[in-house]
């Protein structure tokens, strides 16, 4: 068992209550009465300086008066007496407090707050909270809450940021069949947060699996190191679409990254699953935490029913799980167990007539063959069968099967004896759903955090020397002439120091300069404003392509600078960029964004209306690993564009995943300096060809 810090707090062998009440309907009178109910083993210390005694409990007047080695306090007196407590239990050795009592940050007293950690701090104590339901534990029988009852008993544990969603989901619990060790109310995570929870529930025998309900956190980063190490699978359902950021965005990127999908990406990152809904937070919840991962592709499915065969068959492709068929050896052997009529091909259907003899055979044959990684069971209450005798029988052959390291999950589609087998199957460590899409979604979730971890594991990353020093300069430059962006010219200058490649791109003050450097470059050339008060070129006519020669260069300098004056009168010109015109490429979008919680992020897109009007871009947190950046090129929509379509050559999705890396480490080298940049376009050629940044911009932090 761990000597961990939060030791006194998750595991306590004794509580108090701070402020406990002889009340029936008060706080402080439902918690003692719920540490009673729990069964808590330990002694229980209400602590009011008004009561002799609470439901046949010594009452103590103070904590002063408390016996020696109090592990837990919980906390329920009002908020402006919390410091005083706070400081009472810390002079005392109390290890850690759960804080229910609200009226801290969620109300905008965040002073208050503070202060509670602060004294905290000053005596190793621990908080947990404040503004919480409480903390619940069956292996401890520990209800130190006012929630009613201690959960479903199971191997999860639940960490939550809303209160009210942790009373609800105790309750379902049963009604659900999915069963928590733990329920922790994370509140207002003054102290004690998610990654410090992850971390002990990490050491916890009782815990198999770690459930999230996350509303926002402040260090994303940390939370992703410690899910990145989880020996246990984390199960994660992120509320609130939030616009942060969106609103004020300079760059395109910074508009498409919504909170959501950072932190869909983090949990990438970071080896998390994300669950969809709380229906699904239950559903994998129980499949992780009863079920080894999937490691290989190669799913089998065994029905009695062609209906749910086909429909799990469905929902296979469509979690990214496709089924192939059985290899010819195992299609023989199964064939043995169906009639005539029945198909062994996958799904394996055993037809209507399969008693519990066919299912026991083809299961107890399939689980351990070399071919199969994981298998759903698919069952259809038929007149002639009994589905508990079926359920054992599948039990019964996954135990003599010998194999412990391959994942099965469950569906039997019926009424109340269907009903009754599934629970009996849960409560024997088999997951069962009532729907065969849902078997299907979660043997696919098993299988994603097999292949999440192995990502993670990977860890990877683009080797570069940056000279930041340089790049450092360019940025200081800007800042002493007070602006708040860098021109195209000296964005690219910032992404060849970090080994972008990048357009040879030349300011000319004049039009006999363009000229010359135009001869020098070499036609055709693209001439660009260059102007910190127009960042959108194209927009006043500050861009022109395909310049074939000099006439065309000097008409086209004095073009460009006419429509920039037309644009914005004031705008404070630096001159005409010329730059080498690109060929024909795949057009994409690069960018970044300085997410208030995870920090440097990285998008990828493809150009044009994909990101203009599909939004279709998928997110990274910075740094960017060779495999993730790959992957980031296969989850957008569009992503089969890269393949080469109506006859195109592959584009070079090598180099272009090379560039998203070294994009990212720019981004977090310069992370106190970028707030938000792209690169839009970057012009994708066919494979050994590489990539070109044609245009670059780079918006600077507020300093
Ligand atoms: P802005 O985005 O500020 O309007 P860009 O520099 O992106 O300006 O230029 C507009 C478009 O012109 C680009 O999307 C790209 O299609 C084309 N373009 C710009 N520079 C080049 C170049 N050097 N080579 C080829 N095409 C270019
Ligand atoms: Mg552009």
């Amino acid at each position: 068992m761990s000597n961990n810090v939060l030791d006194g707090l998750y595991r306590p062998k004794n509580v108090a209550v701070i402020g406990a009440s002889s009340t029936p309907g008060k706080i402080g009178y439902t918690v003692v009465e719920n540490l009673i109910q729990g069964g808590f083993e330990g002694k229980i210390y209400p602590v009011n300086p008004k009561a002799d005694e609470i439901l046949g409990l010594k009452v103590y007047p103070t904590i002063a008066d408390l016996p020696a080695g109090v592990d837990a306090a919980v906390i329920t007196v009002p908020a402006k007496l919390v410091p005083q407590a706070v400081e009472d239990c810390g002079k005392h050795g109390v290890k850690g407090l759960i804080v229910i009592t609200s009226g801290f940050s969620e109300t905008g007293q965040h002073e208050l707050e503070h202060e509670i950690v602060e004294i905290a701090r000053r005596y190793n104590t621990r908080i947990l909270g404040p503004n919480i339901v409480g903390y619940l534990s069956n292996t401890e029988k520990l209800n130190a809450s006012f929630a009613p009852f201690l959960p479903l008993v199971g191997k999860a544990a639940l960490i939550s940021q809303s209160g009210a969603l942790l009373i609800a989901m105790d309750a379902s619990t049963y009604t659900r069949r999915v069963g928590f060790d733990k329920l922790i109310s994370i509140g207002n995570m003054s102290d004690v947060d998610f990654a410090d929870t992850i971390e002990w529930l990490n050491d916890d025998p009782a815990t198999a699996c770690i459930s999230l309900y996350i509303e926002g956190f402040k260090d994303g980063r940390r939370f992703m190191e410690v899910s990145r190490k989880s020996k246990k699978p984390i199960i994660a359902l992120k509320s609130g679409v939030s616009a942060h950021g969106a609103a004020a965005a300079a760059s395109h990127t910074g508009s498409l990254a919504g909170a959501a999908k950072v932190y869909g990406a983090a949990f990438q990152q970071a080896g998390v699953l994300q669950a969809g809904d709380l229906d699904n937070l239950f559903d994998l919840t129980l499949a992780l935490s009863l079920q080894p991962p999937m490691k290989g592709d190669n799913l089998l499915i065994i029905t009695n029913g062609g209906g749910v065969g086909v429909l799990a068959t469905d929902a296979a492709e469509r979690y990214g799980l496709p089924l192939k068929f059985a290899p010819a050896d195992v299609q023989a052997e199964l064939k043995k167990h169906m009639p005539e009529f029945g198909s062994a091909k996958n799904p394996v259907d055993l037809t209507g007539m399969a008693g519990n003899e066919w299912y026991m055979d083809s299961v107890r044959y399939a689980l351990p063959h070399e071919w199969v990684d994981g298998l759903v069971v698919l069952y259809c209450e038929t007149a002639m069968t009994d589905p508990v005798e079926i359920a054992k029988g599948i039990k019964q052959a996954i135990d003599e099967s010998g194999c412990t390291t391959k994942p099965v999950t469950v569906s039997f589609v019926g009424g109340e004896k269907s009903a009754e087998a599934m629970r009996w199957l849960v409560e024997n460590g088999v997951p069962a759903f009532g729907a065969p899409d849902v078997a299907v979604n979660t043997m696919a979730a098993l299988r994603e955090y097999a292949r999440m971890r192995e990502m993670v594991a990977d860890n990877s990353q683009v080797e570069i020397k940056a000279d930041r020093a340089a790049a450092l300069k360019i940025i200081a430059n800007a800042r002493t002439e007070g602006r708040g962006s860098l021109t195209e010219i000296e964005a690219k200058q910032v992404f060849t120091l970090y080994g972008l490649p990048v357009t040879t791109t030349i300011l000319a003050h004049s039009e006999d300069e363009a000229a010359a450097l135009a001869n020098k470059v070499g036609y055709p050339v693209v001439m660009k404003i260059v102007s910190p008060e127009i960042l959108h070129k194209s927009d006043a006519g500050g861009v022109k392509v395909n310049i074939k020669d000099e006439a065309a260069v000097r008409d086209a300098y004095r073009t460009i600078l006419a429509n920039a004056k037309a644009y914005n009168a004031s705008a404070n010109i630096h001159g005409v960029a010329v730059q080498e015109m690109a060929p024909w490429g795949t057009e994409v979008i690069l960018g970044s964004v300085n997410d208030a919680t995870f920090g440097p992020t990285m998008m990828f897109g493809l150009g044009g209306i994909f990101v203009e009007v599909l939004k279709d871009v998928t997110f990274r947190v910075a740094p960017v690993s060779p495999a993730q950046a790959l992957r980031m090129l296969g989850e957008i929509r569009g992503g089969p564009i890269l393949n080469g379509v109506r006859g195109e050559a592959p584009r070079d999705k090598a180099v272009l995943a090379d560039t998203i890396c070294r994009y990212a480490n720019m981004i977090l080298d310069l992370s106190d300096e970028i707030s938000e940049s792209d690169a839009n376009p970057v012009l994708v050629y066919e494979e050994g060809k590489g990539v070109k940044v044609v245009d670059a911009r780079i918006i600077l932090k507020k300093k």
